[in-house]
């Protein structure tokens, strides 16, 4: 269990005994010496967080282990994610999400996605979007960046006034392969539409010599990377800061990631990507994305206005299309 949980924990079980106690005190009708010994300032409302990053059947995760995960980890709302052609791993469909979205309607935030090989995907995604769907993601199919059915469906999101979250992989195996090539192309053709950059090729370009064989590179960050550059010319570019990717890179020289949150404030979304059932890992070697995460940003955040963008107001702007 994080530092940070178990103080979120602690407090909740002070506000219920507090709670308790006033209940009794009413009855009896004193006043609870606790109440006269509480300070004049009153307790700060826990941090909202939105996990823009969150899939369900995660090791056959359920919905309801899903809102758990959430519950455990103080997180609001989540962007959830379906993947509907599983090419890598984890099969998602967008009727599952929408389901999850209806049945817990405050915490979900449906997004769609679907095969993009198959002629009537537009129409799909059409379709998605009067159900109640607000954004296309996490798009990973096994396809390269400039092809003509990924522009499609980043063309459609900027008619729609959507985001996308794209898992970007370079490699033999990977998924929208040439981002250095092609990334700026969509950013500068398609204003409107939000990309959410997620992955081990986006992360990996934190700094300015990606190695081209290898998709989790440690050690300190060169300064110049295209992510750096990309985020400062176009605000229509997130970054998304889920899973190992995400962490890895942002752990891998600290005063540096301090200093390229702090120079695009508003373009970092917090997200976790996490497996596990319930915040610590359970199923999962022990950790727990989203509580890592937190206890890293936490730590080296010190601007508590830049902390409340990347937990939550970043990731409603990148909903909303208000940037
Ligand atoms: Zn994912
Ligand atoms: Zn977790």
């Amino acid at each position: 269990m994080s530092l940070l949980e178990r103080s979120s924990r602690a407090t909740r079980r002070e506000v219920l005994q507090g709670m308790a106690t006033i209940g009794a005190a009413t009855l009896l009708g004193t006043i609870p010496r606790q109440l006269q010994a509480f300070p004049e300032e009153p307790a700060k409302p826990p941090r909202r967080l939105l996990d823009v990053h969150l899939h369900i059947n995660h090791f056959d995760r359920s919905i309801e282990d899903t809102i758990r995960h959430m519950d455990a980890t103080g997180t609001t709302r989540a962007f959830v994610l379906p993947l509907e052609t599983g090419e890598g791993g984890v099969t998602l469909r967008s009727e599952t999400v929408l389901h999850a979205f209806h049945k817990y309607p405050d915490r979900v935030i449906p997004f769609c996605q679907t095969d993009i090989r198959k002629p009537d995907v537009l129409e799909r995604i059409k379709a998605y979007h009067l159900l109640g769907c607000r954004g296309i993601g996490e798009q990973k199919e096994h396809l390269p960046l400039n092809d003509k059915r990924v522009e499609a469906v980043i063309a459609l999101c900027d008619e729609l006034n959507w985001p996308i979250t794209i898992h970007f992989q370079d490699g033999p195996n990977g998924y929208n392969q040439g981002l250095a090539e092609h990334l700026e192309t969509y950013l500068k053709r398609y204003q409107r539409v939000r990309i959410i950059g997620h992955a081990q090729t986006f992360w990996a370009n934190i700094s300015a010599d990606p190695p081209a064989d290898n998709l989790y590179p440690t050690g300190p960050v060169k300064p110049g990377g295209l992510l750096d550059r990309l985020l400062g010319d176009y605000p229509n570019l997130y970054a998304d800061m889920s899973a190992g990717s995400g962490y890895n890179a942002l752990t891998r020289d600290e005063e540096y990631t301090v200093g390229l949150i702090m120079r695009h404030p508003k373009q970092f979304l917090f997200g976790s990507d996490c497996p596990c059932r319930d915040g610590r890992g359970e199923n999962f070697n022990g950790t727990c994305y989203s509580t890592q995460l937190q206890a890293l940003l936490t730590r080296i955040i010190k601007d508590e206005a830049v902390l409340d963008d990347v937990y939550y107001n970043n990731a409603e702007r990148a909903l909303l299309g208000s940037a």
